[in-house]
């Protein structure tokens, strides 16, 4: 597929904030991979942790592993967008990353519950395009959980409680999408990427172009 989003075809642009929050089980995780996959001028946000890095994990691709002191540096420095304390360590979501992607015309996906998502809204409130992905039902939710590897009933029952307590939330969102046909689901993620990119505070270079229209330059 073409990616037609290039930065070309709107010019000089600034970059988004795409939020996705979704229960466990919906669909996120894969709406966000197809996304990176067909647009390269699209990344995942690198948070920041205190935990230590799995087997396979590397240092500034999976996370920003910190020490529990130069995180709380972090905190007290005001460096975080949003951060939490989850399992009894640090998570949190780096400022700097995030603004240096949007000023050189990159978007950012965020994979958060709907307290992230409320969190980077409060912070960058003309950055944030928030998007919350639903189950088409709540059985093929439980499907879907029960045939991700290694999950057990236990975790299956406890994830359909949870998910209830993040659907309630869904107003909160810019955009809502059921994921049940995923190329469908997938087709409309697309589209509201491609159409916030042309929002008029994200295309730079219009200021210029029309005083250069009402021959002001
Ligand atoms: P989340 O990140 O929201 O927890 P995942 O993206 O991991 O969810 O999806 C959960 C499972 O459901 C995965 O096994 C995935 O392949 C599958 N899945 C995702 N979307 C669909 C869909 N539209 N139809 C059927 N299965 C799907
Ligand atoms: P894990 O240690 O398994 O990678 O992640 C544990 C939990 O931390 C997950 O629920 C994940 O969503 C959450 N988490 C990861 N990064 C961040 C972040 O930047 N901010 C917040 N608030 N939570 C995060």
């Amino acid at each position: 597929m073409s990616n037609s989003g290039h930065p070309k075809d709107t010019g000089h642009r600034r970059g988004l904030m795409l939020v996705l929050s979704s229960p466990s089980g919906a669909g996120k995780t894969t709406l966000t991979k197809m996304l990176l996959e067909e647009f390269a001028d699209a990344k995942l946000s690198v948070s920041a942790t205190t935990r230590p890095p799995r087997p396979n994990e590397v240092d500034g691709k999976d996370y920003h592993f910190k020490s529990v002191d130069e995180f709380r540096r972090m905190i007290e420095a005001r460096e975080f967008l949003e951060w939490a304390h989850v399992f009894d360590k640090y998570y949190g979501t780096p400022k700097a990353d995030t603004v240096a992607r949007l000023e050189a015309g990159e978007d950012v996906l965020f994979d958060v519950d709907w307290q992230g998502a409320d969190a980077l809204h409060d912070q960058m409130p003309n950055d944030v395009v928030s998007v919350f992905v639903l189950p088409p039902s709540i059985s093929a939710l439980e499907q879907r959980l029960s045939a991700r590897p290694g999950s057990t009933p236990e975790m299956v029952a406890r994830r359909m409680e949870d998910a209830k307590r993040e659907i309630m939330h869904w107003r909160r969102y810019d955009y809502v999408i059921v994921n049940d046909q995923l190329d469908v689901a997938y087709q409309r993620l697309r589209r509201i990427l491609l159409v916030e990119r042309l929002k008029r505070l994200r295309q730079l270079d219009l200021e210029d172009h029309v005083r250069c229209l009402l021959g002001e330059a």
